[in-house]
């Protein structure tokens, strides 16, 4: 019998995973973050860095009877500013130990750096699939003003894919999920079939794969979306009973969600494919014919869909890209 997102949540509760539902500034809304009440006392993801953020958490782990101080260990799901901003001051007050993939440890401990890198990357890339430079740079800085939400981490336990995590009253396996961001790591509960599944699946809305720089530092881009389908068919696999997500509810059938996700993908690669056989077209001139305006004003966004579904074709060997000058353009072959 499937259980209701409410039953969900309590069942969780009751196996001692707290949502916390802490505020971000972002259209996104609120992040959820959980509470592992174990040993080590746990928060899986910490909220962004804001004052409104650190009081919530600090209130919500109150209503708990914890305080900031008492966490012992801090994992961190993936590299996004809106689950990860807290954890400086987090750290700062408990000591808490930091438990993220190995992979992204760099990533994670030079903030600053790796963040200017991946807007200037996103611009690049931006202009060599036709967006304009003006559009291009205003995205620029609106990224940058966003940057103060975020911190820099230090992961002074790192994790590998299938790596085991043992608790006091359970074992956690962390598996590496990458395509909505390159770092996305889940945490399995196998005991208690609860997978711990932050951005990598979210009940009401789809997680955009975000066209992202590697993590090892090249500049070559990654298939987010490629990649995406290859880890939602791997968590589709998982006998899970409750997927707690980064945002909104639980997910109590995360097979029907996926086979809902993957076939939409699938219409929305046949509508690129359609635009491109209509004629060759650059990334934005696909993102406009689909989304008009949203295109410039979330213009990265609609880049990565476009771009994540043109490289489908290309894998299936139906598009090819074709270099006009210095904006790409995507052609039938
Ligand atoms: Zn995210």
């Amino acid at each position: 019998m499937t259980l209701t997102p409410e039953e969900a949540l309590e069942q969780a509760a009751l196996a001692g995973i707290h949502r916390l539902r802490i505020p971000t500034p972002f259209a996104v809304g609120r992040v959820n973050c959980y509470l592992l009440e174990d040993e080590p006392l746990t928060l899986i993801d910490t909220g962004p860095n804001s004052g409104k953020a650190l009081d919530e958490l600090q209130g919500q782990l109150g209503q708990r009877g914890h305080s900031i101080d008492d966490l012992e260990l801090v994992i961190l799901t993936h590299q996004h500013i809106d689950h990860l901003g807290l954890v400086e001051i987090v750290v700062e007050h408990s000591g808490a130990e930091v438990a993220a993939l190995g992979l992204a440890a760099e990533r994670l401990a030079s903030f600053g750096e790796e963040s200017e890198r991946e807007d200037e990357f996103a611009v690049e890339l931006m202009l060599r699939n036709g967006i304009p430079q003006e559009v291009a740079f205003a995205l620029q800085s609106v990224s940058r003003s966003f940057r103060g939400w975020g911190a820099r981490a230090e992961v002074t336990r790192p994790l590998e894919d299938g790596q085991v995590m043992p608790f006091r009253d359970r074992v956690l396996q962390a598996l590496h999920r990458p395509g909505h961001s390159p770092s996305d790591t889940v945490f399995w509960d196998e005991e208690r079939r609860i997978l711990i599944a932050a951005d990598h699946l979210i009940a009401h809305i789809s997680s955009n794969p975000l066209i992202a720089r590697p993590l090892d530092g090249s500049e070559r881009r990654t298939q987010a979306l490629a990649t995406y389908i290859e880890s939602l068919k791997k968590t589709r696999e998982m006998p899970a009973e409750i997927v707690l997500s980064g945002h909104g509810e639980p997910i109590v059938d995360h097979v029907a969600l996926i086979d809902e996700r993957l076939a939409k993908h699938e219409r929305r690669k046949e509508k690129i494919y359609a635009l491109i056989a209509e004629r060759p077209r650059s990334g934005y001139e696909l993102a406009q014919a689909i989304w008009g305006n949203v295109a410039v004003t979330q213009a990265f966004l609609t880049l990565s869909e476009v771009i994540g579904h043109a490289d489908l074709l290309v894998n299936e060997g139906r598009v090819r890209e074709a270099g006009e000058g210095e904006v790409v353009r995507y052609e039938a072959t």
